[in-house]
C-alpha cells in the first residue's frame, strides 16, 4: 500500500471534477484526481457527446432519406442513402477518444495527478483507491465528490437482456426494427427522434399527460408535431409494467388501467438519473442529504468542513455546463477566493427537433413570485433565415419585468436554437433590458433575428410581424 498527500482530491472526471481540477491545478492547488473509468464521465462518453453525435448523424441520413423519396421541395434528388451504422458508431467512438485524450491532456498540462480506480472513503480527510497496481491511500485537506449519476432503473424492468440504459443504447451495432421507450423526457426524445430517423418503428410510453412535461405546452407542440410527421408513436398517461419474457414484447398501463402489448427489439428506459451517492463509504461520513442528493450551501460545501460536492450528485439541473460552473468556482474558493454561487440562469437546451431553450423564468414562474411581466413572441414563420433553412416551425418568447423591462427570461424552440443559448443567457447574466436588445443590431438574415424581434413585440412595435 501506498500514500499519497496533497491539498485537494476530487473523486470523479467528469465535467464537474476534471474541470475543478484544471481550475485548481492553474492557481496552483496541489491536486489528485480520482477516476474509476475514463476521464469525461458520463457527459463526455456516454452521454452529452456521443448522443449529439447520433442525432447528427441521423439528422444527416433522414436528410438523404426525404431527397431520395423526392419529399423536398428544394430541388435535389439523391439514390436512396445506405446507412452502415457500424461504421456511425466507431466514428462516434473516435470523437470520444479524442475528447477523452484531450481530458487528460489538459489534466497533465495543469499538472494534476491522475489517479485510475474506485475511490472510498476511510475517513473526512482520507480516501483509499483501489487500482490494478494494489491499493493506495490519500489524505487531503479538501475533498471534492463529483460521483455524478446513473440511469435509474425500474424494478419490474431491469436492465438486461432486450431492456437497456442510453448508455448500451448508444453502442449498438444494429438498428432496433421496434425500438420502445419507457419515458418521454430529455433522453427519450433526443434518442428516440434520433433513431426514428435512422429506420427504427418508434414508440413511446409517457407516465405524464405530456411529452417533456418540465416545459410549458407551447414550447413541446412543435416537438409533437415532428414526432408525428417522423412516425413516432407517443402514448400519455401510460406506464410501463413489465416485459413478457417469452417474446421481449413490454406490458403497458394506462391511467384507467387497460393494458396494451408493444413488442419490441429494444426497450430503452430513460425515467430519469439518480445520484451516485453509493459504492464509496459515504455512509462513514454522514453528510446532510438534499432528498437523494448530497445537500451542498452556495459554496458547494457540504455539511462537514472541507468536504464537497458538485455536479449531478449535488442537485438539479443535472446538466454538464452546470457540473463545470460550480467545479470552476469551487477550485477558486479552495484557492481562497471570495465566490459564491450568483448566476442569475443555467441554460436549458433538449436537443429534440426541433430544439427547445429555456433560461430563466417563464412569465408563469414570473408571476408566481409576484413579478407583472410584458411578453414578446416571435414565430420563425416571419423569419427569411428560417425560410431558407425550410424549418418555420418555432418562435422565440421573451420575458421581462413589467415595470423596467429588465429580461427575466427566454424561451425558443426551432431549428438551431441552441445555438441561441448563450446570448439568451448573457441577456440575463446582465441584466438587460428589452430596450437593449431591440437597439442591438442582430445580423440579416438570422434565426437571431427573432429574439430582437420578440423585444420589439413585446415593446409593442415588431417590425416584420
Ligand atoms: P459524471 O459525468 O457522471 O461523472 C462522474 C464520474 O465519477 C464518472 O466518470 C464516474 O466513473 C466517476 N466515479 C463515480 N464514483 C467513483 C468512485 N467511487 N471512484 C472513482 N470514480 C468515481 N447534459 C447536458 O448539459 N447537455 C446534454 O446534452 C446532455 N446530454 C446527455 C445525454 C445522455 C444520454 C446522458 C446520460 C446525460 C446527458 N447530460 C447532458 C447530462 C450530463 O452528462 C451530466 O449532467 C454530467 O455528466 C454530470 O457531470 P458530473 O461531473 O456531475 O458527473
Ligand atoms: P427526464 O427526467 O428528462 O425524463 C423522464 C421521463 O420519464 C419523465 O417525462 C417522466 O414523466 C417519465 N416517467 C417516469 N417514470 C415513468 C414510467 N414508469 N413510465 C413512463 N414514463 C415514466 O429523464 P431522462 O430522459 O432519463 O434524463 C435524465 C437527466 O439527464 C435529465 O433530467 C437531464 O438532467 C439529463 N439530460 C440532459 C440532456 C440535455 O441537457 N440536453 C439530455 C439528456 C439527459
Amino acid at each position: 500500500m501506498t500514500n499519497l498527500k496533497c491539498k485537494l482530491l476530487i473523486i470523479g472526471a467528469g465535467p464537474g471534477g476534471y474541470v475543478c481540477a484544471i481550475r485548481a491545478g492553474q492557481l496552483g492547488i496541489d491536486t489528485v484526481i480520482v477516476e474509476k473509468e475514463k476521464p469525461g464521465g458520463t457527459c463526455l462518453n456516454v452521454g452529452c457527446i456521443p448522443s449529439k453525435a447520433i442525432i447528427h448523424a441521423a439528422d444527416d441520413f433522414h436528410k438523404m432519406t426525404l431527397a431520395a423519396n423526392g419529399e423536398t421541395e428544394i430541388g435535389i434528388k439523391v439514390q436512396k442513402p445506405v446507412l452502415n451504422f457500424a461504421k456511425t458508431i466507431s466514428w462516434k467512438d473516435g470523437i470520444v477518444e479524442r475528447l477523452n485524450s484531450g481530458v487528460s491532456s489538459l489534466l497533465k498540462k495543469s499538472k494534476i495527478r491522475s489517479i485510475k480506480g474506485h475511490a472510498h472513503f476511510l475517513d473526512g480527510k482520507k480516501i483509499e483507491v483501489v487500482t490494478t497496481n494494489g491499493t493506495q491511500t490519500i489524505e487531503a485537506e479538501h475533498i471534492v465528490i463529483a460521483t455524478g449519476s446513473k440511469p435509474v432503473e425500474l424494478p419490474f424492468l431491469p436492465f438486461g437482456n432486450n431492456v437497456c440504459s442510453s448508455t448500451e443504447l448508444l453502442s449498438l451495432k444494429d438498428i432496433p426494427k421496434k425500438l420502445v421507450i419507457v419515458g418521454g423526457g430529455y433522453i427519450g426524445l433526443e434518442l428516440g427522434t434520433a433513431f426514428a430517423k435512422l429506420g427504427s418503428k418508434v414508440t413511446v410510453v409517457e407516465a405524464a399527460e405530456r411529452i417533456l412535461p418540465q416545459y410549458d405546452a407551447e414550447l413541446t407542440k412543435p416537438i409533437m408535431a415532428r414526432l408525428a410527421k417522423l412516425g413516432v408513436q407517443v402514448i400519455l398517461k401510460t406506464k410501463a409494467q413489465k416485459t413478457d419474457s417469452a417474446n421481449g414484447s413490454l406490458i403497458v398501463e394506462n391511467e384507467n388501467s387497460e393494458t396494451t402489448v408493444l413488442t419490441a427489439d429494444k426497450i430503452l428506459v430513460t425515467v430519469g438519473r439518480a445520484p451516485v451517492i453509493e459504492g464509496f463509504s459515504l455512509e462513514r461520513l454522514a453528510v446532510d442529504m438534499a432528498g437523494p442528493f448530497i445537500k451542498i450551501d452556495d459554496k458547494c460545501q457540504t455539511s462537514m468542513t472541507g468536504l464537497y460536492a458538485i455536479g449531478d450528485v449535488a442537485g438539479e439541473p443535472m446538466l454538464a455546463h452546470r457540473a463545470m460552473a460550480q467545479g470552476e468556482m469551487l477550485a477558486e474558493i479552495i484557492a481562497g477566493e471570495n465566490r459564491d454561487w450568483d448566476k442569475q440562469c443555467i441554460p436549458e437546451i433538449c436537443f429534440t427537433d426541433p430544439e427547445i431553450v429555456t433560461v430563466g423564468l417563464s412569465a408563469e414562474e414570473a408571476n408566481k413570485e409576484g413579478v407583472q411581466t410584458k411578453v414578446g413572441v416571435f414565430p420563425f414563420q416571419a423569419n427569411g433565415r428560417a425560410m431558407t433553412t425550410e424549418r418555420e416551425d418555432g418562435f422565440v418568447r421573451i420575458v421581462a419585468r413589467a415595470d423596467n423591462h429588465i429580461v427575466l427570461g427566454v424561451q425558443a424552440v426551432g431549428e438551431n436554437v441552441s445555438e441561441m443559448a448563450a446570448t439568451f443567457a448573457l441577456a440575463i447574466e446582465m441584466s438587460c433590458r428589452l430596450e437593449d436588445i431591440a437597439g442591438t443590431i442582430h445580423a440579416h438574415p438570422s434565426r437571431s433575428e427573432a429574439l430582437q424581434e420578440a423585444s420589439l413585440k413585446a415593446l409593442g412595435h415588431a417590425l416584420h410581424i
